[in-house]
């Protein structure tokens, strides 16, 4: 089997210039325009007006509308780079789509700065339409059949922290082609059991047929994200065939360490994908020439979380080692959005009750499934996610 290839290329800022250079060398580097160059009679690559090219789909990372500074969504001048080396080699039929946490994709491009940036010949969709997906074991599981359908997906995510997944990368990008309202549906589903959660996303990401990644690692997001974390300049775009290649590779660039994320296990255990370095290919820079040193992780603790314990004992100590969502008396603004985003709505934000508790939303901790769903989505980032004493102490103790 031939190894992933992931290729790592210098961008120290969103200068349109030297984003383009950066995206076209990366794309260039793992031949990732083969994808919609033209294919002749004899299927040799490169015989120009034989056939037509795919239609591609770019798949940034659109979680919600936040300015460009804070660093929430893919750049759109990242966006912008990937469509015209695509459509310099070809392709004509471009489009780009999400389906964000909250509101639609339309309205989150507008108010992440792609007006004048992004082309008007890049058509943008919502992914409001589903049908059944390729996944094998979960069947009725419906993803966006723009995605479903494109010829090329070119998956073009932002590298941030999560709190519930250690990282959101080119994997778990994918769990974006979940319509809407329907992640909650997916949510309650695995409710605590991240391991659960973690395959879902790797089998999401591997039922779409193989395509182009693209991450914009220029500026990236550490500490509480991934909605309401700090800019942290990476200066990395990368580019690959493999979306848990990419993403092996990152975590050695943020120096984390490869069980603080859980997609990657999972898609060791399901045998998809390209989750160990020593099948992978990497090309440009060295990972050890643009590693970062004390990259921020979100508070919560993915690699705490299985430890073993019997169960009586995990039971007892479930307080001090999960985490739980905390929210700020200064920073709320009562909008309501982490209540409506709540899978198993276990967020009260009657005002008469609130008013009784200082007036902030009550987090019915029985009910919690500790997804962090609210914390990813709340416009004032005015939710934190709080470590089990225990989990701290584990992770202190471990060096990160
Ligand atoms: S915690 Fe955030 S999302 Fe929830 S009501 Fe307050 S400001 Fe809105
Ligand atoms: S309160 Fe927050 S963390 Fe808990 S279940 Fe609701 S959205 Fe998830």
């Amino acid at each position: 089997m031939n190894p992933a290839r992931v290729a790592i290329v210098r961008c120290r800022t969103y200068d349109r210039a030297e984003v383009a250079d950066a995206v076209a060398r990366a794309i260039e580097l793992v031949d990732g325009t083969k994808l919609v160059r033209p294919v002749g009679p004899v299927g040799q690559v490169g015989h120009v007006g034989q056939v037509r090219p795919p239609s591609v789909l770019l798949k940034p990372n659109l979680l919600a509308g936040r300015p460009r500074e804070a660093r929430v969504t893919t750049d759109p001048e990242v966006v912008r780079a990937v469509a015209e080396v695509l459509r310099a080699a070809g392709a004509n039929d471009i489009s780009a789509g999400d389906s964000p946490g909250i509101g639609s994709a339309l309205k989150v491009m507008a108010r992440s700065g792609w007006d004048g940036v992004v082309p008007d010949w890049v058509r943008r969709v919502d992914f409001d339409s589903g049908r059944p997906s390729r996944t094998k074991d979960h069947p009725d599981l419906e993803l966006s059949a723009a995605a479903l359908d494109a010829g090329l997906l070119v998956n073009i995510p932002k590298v941030k922290t999560h709190a519930y997944m250690g990282l959101t990368l080119a994997t778990k990008n994918l769990f974006g082609t979940v319509i809407g309202a329907r992640k909650a549906q997916w949510h309650l589903r695995a409710g605590e059991n991240l391991g659960l959660f973690a395959r879902l996303v790797v089998e999401i990401a591997y039922s779409f047929r193989p395509g182009l990644i693209v991450a914009d690692g220029v500026i990236a997001m550490e500490g509480n994200g991934p909605g309401s974390g700090d800019p942290r300049p990476l200066g990395v775009i990368l580019a690959g065939d493999d979306p848990t290649a990419v993403d092996a590779v990152l975590c050695r660039i943020v120096g984390f360490a490869p069980e603080a994320v859980p997609t990657l296990a999972a898609a060791r255990e399901l045998g998809l994908g390209t989750p160990d370095m020593g099948k992978i290919e990497v090309l440009g820079e060295d990972i050890a020439s643009v590693a970062v040193q004390g990259f921020r992780p979100a508070a919560q603790s993915p690699g705490a979380q299985g430890i073993g314990l019997p169960g009586f004992l995990h039971k007892l100590l479930k307080g001090a080692l999960t985490s739980k969502p905390v929210i700020s008396t200064e920073l709320c603004r009562l909008c309501g959005e982490c209540a409506r985003i709540c899978p198993p709505k276990a967020i009260d934000l009657d005002l008469d009750a609130a008013d009784r508790r200082g007036r902030l939303p009550v987090i019915d901790r029985k009910k919690c499934i500790r997804c962090f769903c609210c914390q990813e989505v709340c416009p004032y980032k005015a939710i934190a996610v709080k470590t089990g004493w225990l989990a701290w102490t584990m992770r202190r103790n471990a060096g990160r």
